[in-house]
Formats: C-alpha cells, sequence, structure tokens
C-alpha cells in the first residue's frame, strides 16, 4: 500500500542532501570540535561553517547562534535562563508545552505567567499582550507559527510592544522555521528557537538565536562550549545536517517550493471542506462551513488570518477524530488528530479549546500538514480515502447516534 504521509508538523524526514552533507563527520571526519589537532580543527571549522549559514537564515551574526538539542532546549533556556523570583512572564495559552511546562515550573519559584488566550481564528491580538503587561514584567514568549492551526502570530507588533515595554521577547519559531522567512531583526526579538526535525534535519539537534548582550545564564554547565552559554561537546554531524537543512529551506521559499505546498493544501482542504458538517479551524469566518463561525473581533475582522503553507486543521462533525486517524492510518494515510494523550487519558487539545472549540469539535478536529515534497497524487490519495473514511465512521459512530455527550 503507498502511504500518503501528512504529519509534517510532527517531524519531516531527512532531505538525501542533508544525510550526504551529515556523513562524513560519523566516519573519517569524526573530531571533537574542541580538539587543537587537525581532527579537532576539522569539526570546528564545519561547526563555523554551519553557525555562518544560520547567522544567513536568522538574519543574526554567527556570535549570536547558539547550537543545542532542539526547540524544547531552546525554549527551555529562554524561560530558565532569563527569569527570576519576583519577574512576571506573558505568554499566550497556545504555546508548545515546552513553553507552558516551563512556565508552570517558575510558578514553584516566585515567577507569575499570564496566559493570553487567542482570538477564535487562533490568532494572538497585540493589545491583549500590551494589556497584560505589568510593571516586573521581564520576558513575553509568543510562537511565531502554531503547530495545530499553522497561524502566523503578528510577533513583529509584539516586538515594538516589549521594546516599548523594556521586556525581553523570545520567539518559538520551530513550526515556522522554513516556512516563512526568519529575520530576527525585523522580528524585534532577542531569542528565537528553532528546531532541525521540522525542517528536513535530524532529530535532537537545534539552534537558538540569542541578541547579542541577552543576560541569559546557561541550562547546562560544563566546558566553555558555545561561548559558555550550551555546555557539552558539540553534536558535529546533526549541527552540519541542520545547516545543509537551514540552506535548503532558504532556498524553497525563493524556488516556488513553498508556493507550490500552498496550492496542494488549499486544494486538500476544498476538497475536504466538500463533506458536509466540515470546517477549518484558524481560518476566516468566509471559509468556515457548515454552521456558523465564532464571533470575530475587532482586530481580525480588519486583517486577513495568515497562516503557514502546509498546514490544514479540520473539525468533522459527528465523528471521533482519534477513530478517523486511526481508519486513515490503516489505509495508509498519516495524519494528526486535536486532542493528546496525557497519562493515558485522551484530552482535548489544549489549543483548539483556547481557540473557543467545546470538547466534542476539538476531538473530532484532524491536523493535515503537508511535507514540502508532497505531491498531486498524494492529495488525489488523501481525498479519495477521507470521504470514504468519514463515511464509514459517521455510518456507524456513536457521536453520530447521540449517544456521547
Ligand atoms: N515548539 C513547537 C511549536 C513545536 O511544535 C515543538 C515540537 O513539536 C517544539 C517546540 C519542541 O521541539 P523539539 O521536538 O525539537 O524539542
Amino acid at each position: 500500500m503507498k502511504r500518503v504521509y501528512m504529519d509534517a508538523n510532527a517531524t519531516t524526514p531527512l532531505l538525501p542532501e542533508v544525510v550526504e552533507a551529515m556523513r562524513p563527520y560519523w566516519m573519517e571526519r569524526f573530531g571533537n570540535a574542541s580538539s587543537i589537532h587537525l581532527d579537532g580543527q576539522q569539526a570546528h571549522a564545519a561547526v563555523d561553517r554551519a553557525r555562518a549559514t544560520l547567522a544567513e537564515f536568522f538574519n543574526c551574526h554567527d556570535a549570536e547562534v547558539v547550537f543545542n538539542s532542539g526547540g524544547t532546549e531552546s525554549d527551555n533556556t529562554a524561560i530558565f535562563g532569563l527569569l527570576r523570583p519576583g519577574d512576571h512572564f506573558v505568554t499566550t495559552a497556545i504555546e508548545h508545552s515546552a513553553i507552558l511546562a516551563a512556565a508552570e515550573r517558575m510558578a514553584l519559584h516566585g515567577v507569575e505567567t499570564s496566559f493570553v488566550a487567542p482570538q477564535p481564528s487562533g490568532l494572538i491580538d497585540p493589545a491583549a499582550i500590551q494589556s497584560a503587561l505589568r510593571p516586573e514584567t521581564r520576558l513575553i514568549s509568543v510562537m511565531l507559527a502554531n503547530n495545530e492551526s499553522g497561524v502566523l502570530q503578528p510577533v513583529e507588533e509584539i516586538g515594538r510592544i516589549a521594546r516599548e515595554a523594556g521586556a525581553f521577547f523570545h520567539i518559538d519559531g520551530v513550526q515556522g522555521a522554513g516556512k516563512v522567512k526568519l529575520d530576527v531583526r525585523r522580528f524585534g526579538c532577542h531569542l528565537c528557537s528553532i528546531s532541525a526535525h521540522k525542517m528536513y534535519g535530524p532529530k535532537g539537534i537545534g539552534a537558538m538565536f540569542v541578541r547579542r548582550g541577552t543576560p541569559i545564564e546557561s541550562l547546562l554547565v560544563g566546558g566553555s562550549h558555545e561561548r559558555r552559554r550550551r555546555a557539552g561537546t558539540e553534536n558535529v554531524p546533526g549541527i552540519v545536517g541542520l545547516a545543509k537543512a537551514a540552506e535548503l529551506a532558504m532556498l524553497s521559499l525563493e524556488d516556488g517550493t513553498i508556493d507550490r505546498v500552498a496550492g496542494l493544501r488549499d486544494r486538500l482542504e476544498a476538497g475536504i471542506l466538500r463533506l458536509s458538517g466540515t470546517g477549518v479551524n484558524g481560518a476566516r469566518q468566509s471559509q468556515m462551513l457548515g454552521g456558523p463561525g465564532p464571533d470575530f473581533g475587532t482586530w481580525e475582522s480588519t486583517n486577513p488570518v495568515p497562516r503557514v503553507a502546509n498546514t490544514t486543521n479540520i473539525w468533522f462533525d459527528q465523528l471521533e477524530g482519534e477513530a478517523l486517524v486511526i481508519a486513515l492510518d490503516l489505509k495508509g494515510v498519516a495524519v494528526s488528530g486535536g486532542s493528546a494523550c496525557h497519562s493515558g487519558a485522551t484530552e482535548p487539545s489544549h489549543v483548539l479549546m483556547a481557540m473557543g472549540l467545546n470538547k466534542t469539535r476539538a476531538r473530532a478536529s484532524l491536523r493535515f500538514s503537508l511535507l514540502k515534497t508532497a505531491t498531486e497524487a498524494d492529495v488525489d490519495c488523501v481525498l479519495k480515502v477521507v470521504p470514504e473514511a468519514v463515511e464509514h465512521l459517521r455510518a456507524i459512530s456513536p457521536v453520530a447516534a447521540g449517544t456521547l455527550g
């Protein structure tokens, strides 16, 4: 059976060029980048070249790039490295758990957090960030793109608010990197997290932009790696792979690849929306079908809601999202549901709930996230399989029969 992978926001495969770039650094160029002999120097030079590529990717100086293990570490570092007892932290209710759980931990250490709710479309209103500020607000953290809805957040406006308030600004750029152009100068942030495995690089490696002069304490201590900002022997093959992935991502933004993916996503979305009782989570009201849309605020109604090119999040009335994920998987299609398993219990997505969906609709939502290598044939296959699976499940579903609350 041909398999179609539409879960790129969970992780992506390595591109062949990335594997090829990494290969020598596991074998003949295995040196420790801190060693002074030739083997070490070769590894060190590879890390330096990668740092220059990442500086271009972020639009920053080489010295402002810190390599680490990925998005979770960067997000945690921003919070644990900057906040101290008595500080106030402003973030949003739709962040990744790497931010939310770190904020929870900081509550035990005398840091209060305000979680700003999104508008029903999934967009964070900059005015809501402004209203959450207090004199003791030290850090604001907002994601560039949401992993579930794909909605792009107004980080530039939030950057301006942070500057006026004299607060530090962290952007979780994990889901935006490679899908939109990163420009930390334009965004006005002090810190920005990215992760290689969301952009066709290896797992367990990432980088953080740290603006020069930002007084951040390192999470890990030990050797003086990464200018004392992240101790631990450099993962040279991973760093080389991340740099190659970043180089290819910059190309994809310019050579029409991302626009092509947007076209495929739009065709997929339009095809699925032909089914009754479906609608998009995180889109404008005009795109909603099958029922009254949510009540939009003024900031949104005057601004279209931008999304990354590869993501659509769709609700299907009268069925359980999890059952649909399994049914699609059995037919060779990999997607994610609008719920997450926490300690054995299936909880509706905190992102969709914060957007105002009720539990039933949040549980009945699916995220389709296309790889940048997706094809017309992939979309055709999904558009054949989804209606069959939905029709079958609705026919047998206890939700459809009204026996589930
Ligand atoms: N931030 C966002 C928005 C994410 O989607 C993810 C991964 O799902 C992370 C952070 C964590 O990144 P990593 O898997 O590299 O730890």
